[in-house]
């Protein structure tokens, strides 16, 4: 089977890659020269665990080739992903579908035969029928149909969650179509669920999840702030709720807010749709304001830790992405947080394993970036770690300690046990610990 993706990303690359790895001829297509250069060089522009073994072992195998437009690609497609960013438009607040209406007029007049149009970009609910619309009018009646095919890969693990999926969701209102994605993923199905419904319940669907996920994480870091309060652990508290299998375990993670860029777009674009529609997303709402005050609280924890004076402080930060094992600062509580701390005129010196080139340009100039993690320590009066990357959880504290000015440690991630980083010395403070 013939498949392009449109829009070479972290969901767009990662598709590719695997439905490639699955049987299909696959033809990446991105409007970033520098991005398909790179890629035909054999590099790979993001950081994302086991997709460079993949794409090399595919593009050997010409199963998967880069191309920067449509036209060698589209007309033999037997199907057409569209995987380009859905952005907040930085004027309305509202989802910006320019990227999916640029990518769809160029495709219109280039489709031949039968062609199966799959968004997989998170998309407002009705860019299925705007899809489908734009298609009609540039193509002079092309035959095609439209999918909607949400994504749920989670970055750091990008290709396992392709790779096997909890659900494949298909808004599909034709059965040709539906029996084509049916075949393209049939090498996934025997573990996942399809499931086929309209395409409005489908793009739905994604903003859905996504929110819920946030919402629950957002409920226990409010949890953790009574915690705090009231001298509980959290760590605890969640294990008590989670083990009930109608809440489960998972999300329930306290920590310095959700990042990323997913949860906080696609919760901004449901309040919106929903107001679109007359209905107010009050929960949602409330998930997006507890999320900005989150990354508030960490800089008022970091306050509180360094005496309840930051002006000339040295503060070590571990840990930049908004999440381990991706390169991706889209949205990343640490530029909140950062931006805070260099305001009130903290030094802050900061290491990533992978994130400190994406981070440079986001961050305020004073920040010192460390390729060795220890050297964050360095006359610092308190070491902060906001990213739990696996390397952090086996730090030398003892070899650490000596180097710093004041033994504290800020931990935003609840890596590690009190009583191990206290009996070092150091003052700890975690978060609803
Ligand atoms: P990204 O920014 O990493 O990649 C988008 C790519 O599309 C870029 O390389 C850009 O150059 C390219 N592009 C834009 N317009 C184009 C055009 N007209 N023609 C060709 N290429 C074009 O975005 P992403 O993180 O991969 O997200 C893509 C979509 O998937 C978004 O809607 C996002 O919400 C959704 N999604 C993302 C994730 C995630 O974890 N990143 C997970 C699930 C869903």
């Amino acid at each position: 089977m013939n498949v392009v993706i449109i829009g070479t990303g972290y969901v767009g690359l990662v598709t590719g890659a695997c439905l490639a790895e699955m049987g299909a001829k696959v033809v990446c297509v991105d409007s970033d020269k520098a991005k398909i250069d790179l890629l035909r060089a054999g590099e790979i522009p993001i950081f994302e665990p086991g997709l460079k073994e993949i794409v090399t072992a595919n593009v050997e195998k010409d199963q998967l080739s880069f191309e920067v437009g449509l036209s060698a690609s589209a007309p033999s497609a037997d199907i057409v992903f569209i995987a380009v960013g859905t952005p907040t438009d930085q004027v309305t607040g509202d989802i910006d579908t320019s990227y999916v209406k640029d990518a769809v007029s160029e495709l219109a007049t280039l489709l031949d035969g039968y062609t199966v149009i799959v968004s997989k970009s998170t998309v407002p609910i009705g860019t299925g029928d705007q899809i489908s619309s734009v298609i009609e009018s540039f193509s002079g009646g092309a035959d095609f149909d439209v999918v909607s095919n949400p994504e749920f890969l989670r970055e750091g693990s990008a290709v396992f969650d392709f790779m096997n999926p909890s659900r494949i969701v298909l808004g599909v209102e034709s059965s040709r179509a539906e029996n084509l994605l049916r075949e393209l993923y049939d090498p996934l199905c025997p573990a996942a669920p399809v499931l086929v419904m309209d395409i409005k319940s489908a793009e739905l669907t994604k903003y859905a999840a996504n929110a819920f996920l946030a919402t629950k994480v957002s409920f226990i870091n409010e949890i953790a702030a009574l915690c705090d309060s009231v001298g509980a652990d959290v760590e605890c508290v969640a294990h008590g709720m989670g083990l009930d299998d109608r809440i489960g375990p998972r999300f329930l993670k306290p920590g310095p807010g959700v990042g990323g860029s997913c949860f906080p777009k696609d919760t901004r674009a449901l309040v919106n749709i929903a107001k679109d529609h007359g209905v107010e997303a009050r929960i949602v709402t409330a998930v997006i304001e507890v999320n900005r005050r989150q990354k508030t609280r960490m800089v008022k924890k970091v306050e509180f830790a360094l005496g309840g004076r930051m002006d000339g402080k040295r503060v070590g930060v571990l840990g930049l992405t908004f999440k381990p094992n991706t390169d991706d600062m889209r949205e990343a509580p640490s530029l909140a947080i950062l931006s805070a701390l260099a305001d009130a005129g903290v030094q802050v010196k900061a290491h990533d394993p992978e994130g400190m080139d994406e981070a440079r340009p986001l961050l305020p100039k004073s920040i010192i970036y460390c390729s060795d993690m220890y050297d964050v320590f360095d006359d610092a009066d308190a070491v902060v770690v906001i990213t739990e990357w696996d390397i952090y959880k086996h730090l030398d504290f003892s070899r650490a300690k000596g180097r710093m000015r004041t033994r504290t440690l800020i931990d935003m991630r609840n890596v590690y046990r009190r009583d191990t980083i206290e009996s070092l010395g150091f003052q700890y403070f975690g978060v609803g610990r």
